[in-house]
């Protein structure tokens, strides 16, 4: 009954990340008992391994994300043989999380596996997708559709934002995607990307408002680049903000709201209403191509994510890294 995990530990020997064999009774409580088949590896997921202040409790198995089989449940609506998805809800940050074979949860925080999506799948899309998609519902919910115009999407070879480039094409939006890493630009072009930006443009300290480029954008960046990106948005138009990877400040003007009615929309996913949650995951088993999915996803096994996680920190990882578990 014993499985494999990943570990976080914090003692008088400093912090510590390690591969340790678990029994599920040491696995934090919970009604419903996953054998998890795929996680996957987030910027916070990063965050956690290099002890940068998500991890609340110690010792912790990360993994902000999992999709696998309910193996035992007392929970009203999960019964053995289920498939499910987990995003969020502090699990891989003060509940055990997805890097181990077994996950024991609150059946309060499971989805049930979209029809038409494999669990590997769903870890493909993982909590970066998933963010993507409350990004484009968001942008939707202010009223942006393909005939407003442009829309950018910075971050745009990182998970959150290779997602979103290939919804946002797939919907039938021109896309512009903002990347520091121009030899990425063929492959945002097949995800359906019309224009690469030079992130250089953009995580520059810039003028309180410039040119019009784009009707609506979501960023993962946040910092001057979500600064320049309000600055940039045509009258009217909305970005989302759901990311850090250049910094959490925001160091800008209230210019583009209050000359140009820009609205500025918030996306948190951890906390997200179940109702949001299951509105996201039917748009995308409905709206993302999946040949556009696999050419965004890279199979590791549970040995690779340490390195996988110093990767992301580092802008390095291109799309999305799924963990094969077992
Ligand atoms: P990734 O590392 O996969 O993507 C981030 C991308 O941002 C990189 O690929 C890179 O894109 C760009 N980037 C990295 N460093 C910098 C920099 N210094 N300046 C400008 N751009 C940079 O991470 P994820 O997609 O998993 O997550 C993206 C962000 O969204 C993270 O901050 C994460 O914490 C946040 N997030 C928030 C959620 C929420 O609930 N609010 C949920 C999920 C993620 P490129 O190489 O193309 O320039």
């Amino acid at each position: 009954m014993s499985f494999r995990a990943i570990r976080v530990t914090k003692d008088d020997q400093g912090h510590r990340v390690e591969t340790v064999t678990l029994e599920e009774s040491e696995l934090h409580e919970g009604d419903v008992t996953v054998a998890v088949d795929y996680s996957t590896v987030n910027y916070k997921d990063g965050l956690a391994l290099a002890d940068k202040g998500i991890v609340r409790t110690y010792p912790l198995v990360p993994g902000i994300d999992f999709a696998g089989t309910v193996e035992s449940s007392t929970h009203a609506s999960f019964a053995p043989g289920d498939k499910v998805v987990l995003n969020g809800y502090g699990v891989g940050e003060r509940h055990d999380g997805g890097f181990a074979q077994k996950a024991r949860v609150s059946g309060d925080w499971l989805v049930p596996l979209p029809e038409g999506l494999t669990t590997r799948q769903a870890a493909a899309i993982g909590t970066a997708g998933y963010t993507a998609m409350l990004s484009v519902l968001a942008l939707e919910d202010a009223g942006l559709t393909p005939a407003s115009g442009d829309v950018l999407v910075t971050g745009a070879a990182g998970g959150v934002g290779s997602v979103a480039v290939a919804l946002l094409a797939r919907l039938g939006y021109r896309v512009l995607a903002s990347t520091g890493r121009p030899a990425e630009a063929g492959y945002l072009r097949e995800l359906g990307a019309a224009e690469i930006i030079d992130r250089a443009e953009l995580s520059e300290p810039g003028r309180p408002l410039g040119k019009e480029r784009w009707a609506g954008a979501v960023d993962s960046v946040g910092s001057h680049t979500l600064v320049n990106v309000l600055a940039g948005t045509r009258y009217g138009g909305t970005v989302t903000s759901c990311g850090l990877a250049q910094g959490l400040d925001l160091p800008g003007t209230v210019m583009p709201f209050i000359l140009r009615g820009v609205t500025l929309a918030g996306i948190d996913s951890v906390q997200a209403p179940m109702e949001r949650r299951i509105r996201a995951y039917d748009r995308l088993a409905r709206d993302l191509d999946l040949a556009s999915l696999e050419r965004m996803t890279t199979v590791v096994g549970l040995d690779e994510v340490p390195s996988v996680a110093e990767r992301i920190l580092a802008g390095q990882v291109r799309g999305r890294t799924v963990v094969d578990v077992n």
